[in-house]
């Protein structure tokens, strides 16, 4: 069983209302997790209110259309949750043996914040909040004190509100454009003698990592931040995706990590793309480590994403039943047969009255059917227009 048995809702793309966000906990209470990871900043939008700058509350919060996929909603989108409603899902998480682990994503997945705050960019030119999925080239320049003293400002009133012991602070997707054209981070890298970017990301994360540990907090990274081989040993890696090797580095090296690999942890994902057999087939194990890089694998984590889930019963169906898989694994009871588990299944469903499940014909799927969920997927996501815009 690991310590760490997580949770992640994305409230950035798509917002939750606290009510719903109250029946998630009580469904993976039930399950056996006990971390509840939330996603609240991002280009698409802030989700923390903020008394000290109220502009994140109006101009980062608020994006003027939505365009994931290929619908397209003209209203403006998009508020902070309130220091009230963020203080009771703390409290009814606690309630029921769940930590909160909020994430502000840095130095990349900035725009919203940036919107808001564009002195904190390299170019210090306005940036617009984004209305669409992708990963985009507005980040944070590190070089500046500026950024420090923002960055630690709001940890600050984030502490406020969040006890736990972890703190996640993103690190993955933040492309370097920016930094290699800024003259402040060219010398900020040429003083410190720091030569890839990926150093350079971690130059700023260490500092950050260590406010937090003066604070008593545990960070997250996500699995990017392990590339940069200077990441402080006191962060746990968060492995999803690419190359797994410097996690495991970073494992065997004394370092701590938990899992969340996307094409079995990602609950966003159709079922033909990610079926309940493949999400249990899960082995929570990487390539290349030593005993002792074993024993540092605390924890298990299955995340929704929500570019492309509008409403609470369709990010319902697409959770449940694949992370009953999820805590299956997490809670090292998945040494039954399917088909057994299945019949566990439909057991769980019927205690968790209320909750929208997927239609069972489509939880189990052959292997095939990823290549067809794939090419689906493309097709209702991502217009001409957006393939064009991401390949050239
Ligand atoms: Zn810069």
């Amino acid at each position: 069983m690991f310590a760490y048995r997580g949770f992640m809702l994305d409230s950035v793309r798509h917002m939750q209302s606290i009510e719903e966000i109250k029946k998630l906990i009580d469904a993976i209470s039930l399950l056996g997790f006990n971390k509840f990871h939330w996603h609240l900043t991002d280009d698409q939008g802030w989700r923390f209110e903020s008394e000290r700058f109220p502009v994140l509350n109006s101009v980062a919060a608020v994006r003027p259309y939505s365009d994931f996929g290929k619908t397209r909603d003209n209203n403006p989108y998009g508020r902070v949750y309130t220091k009230a409603e963020m203080r009771e899902i703390v409290a009814y998480c606690a309630e029921r043996g769940i930590d909160v682990i909020p994430e502000i994503d840095m130095p990349g997945h900035t725009s919203a914040l940036l919107s808001a705050f564009p002195s904190l960019s390299c170019t210090g030119e306005a940036v617009k909040i984004k209305t669409h999925q992708g990963i985009f080239k507005d980040v944070l320049c590190l070089a500046k004190e500026e950024t420090f003293e923002f960055i630690t400002a709001i940890i600050d009133e984030f502490l406020g509100i969040f006890p736990g012991e972890y703190f996640h602070i993103g690190g993955d997707e933040a492309p370097s454009e920016h930094w290699k054209n800024c003259p402040d981070c060219q010398r900020y890298m040429k003083e410190h003698g720091i030569e890839s970017y990926a150093e350079y990301q971690n130059s700023f994360m260490n500092r950050i990592i260590d406010y937090l540990e003066s604070k008593n907090r545990h960070c997250i990274v996500w699995n990017e931040a392990a590339k940069g081989r200077n990441l402080d040993k006191r962060a746990i890696v968060q492995y999803w995706k690419e190359n797994p090797k410097p996690t495991v580095k970073f494992l065997n090296e004394g370092g701590k990590a938990i899992l969340s690999p996307f094409s079995y942890c990602y609950m966003d994902y159709d079922y033909n793309i990610t079926p309940l057999n493949r999400v249990y087939s899960l082995k929570a194990e990487l390539t290349g480590l030593t005993e002792e890089g074993k024993k540092n694998i605390i924890g298990l984590e299955g995340t929704v994403w929500t570019e492309y889930i509008t409403e609470n019963r369709q990010l319902e169906k697409l959770l449940f039943p694949r992370i009953i898989a999820v805590s299956k694994i997490a809670l090292g009871e998945n040494n039954k047969p399917y088909k057994d588990f299945v019949a566990d299944v439909r057991d769980i469903r019927k205690q968790l009255n209320g909750i929208a499940f997927c239609d069972e014909k489509s939880w189990t799927k052959p292997r095939i059917s990823t290549v067809y969920g794939w090419l689906k997927f493309v097709k209702d996501h991502y217009s001409i227009e957006y393939i064009k815009e991401q390949l050239f």
